[in-house]
């Protein structure tokens, strides 16, 4: 359920987003807040300024609090982003143990309004192979003899 703080912590990070396309960049914007709804950290979309595919700004901030943030106080935060998180946010997301995201347009949304953020083809991937080799380094490393 969204609130109407959580809408205006929402508005905030589409000013984000509106703010970046000022600084040459693409019009993503997220923010983080703690526990008590206090900003903790603000990002913008930098791909093309740093040359760097990771540079989502749901991305950065999850980074961030996985660096910053105790695992407690990550769980009791929540991300605010601009548009829904891709594929490569949300696994980053995962990880860093951020408890709750509330985006304003969903990807689908976003496509309607650009059908150049829907066209990313598939990665073939093959496997899984060579399973008695490919375990040795995990033997190794999560149970050393
Ligand atoms: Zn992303």
């Amino acid at each position: 359920m969204i609130t109407t703080a959580d809408e205006t912590l929402l508005r905030r990070a589409i000013g984000i987003a509106a703010a970046a396309i000022a600084h040459g960049d693409a019009p993503y914007g997220s923010l983080l807040a703690g526990p008590d709804g206090t900003v903790l950290a603000e990002a913008h979309n930098t791909v093309r300024r740093d040359n760097d595919i990771s540079a989502h700004p749901e991305l950065k901030l999850a980074r961030w609090a996985a660096r910053e943030l105790d695992p407690g106080t990550a769980a009791r935060s929540t991300m605010y982003t601009s548009c829904q998180p891709c594929g490569m946010c949300a696994g980053g997301l995962v990880r860093s143990g951020i408890g709750r995201v509330v985006y304003a347009l969903s990807t689908e949304q976003l496509v309607e309004l650009n059908p150049q953020s829907g066209a990313w083809p598939t990665v073939v991937q093959d496997g899984p192979a060579l399973f008695d080799e490919a375990r040795g380094p995990i033997d190794a490393y999560y149970r050393p003899s």
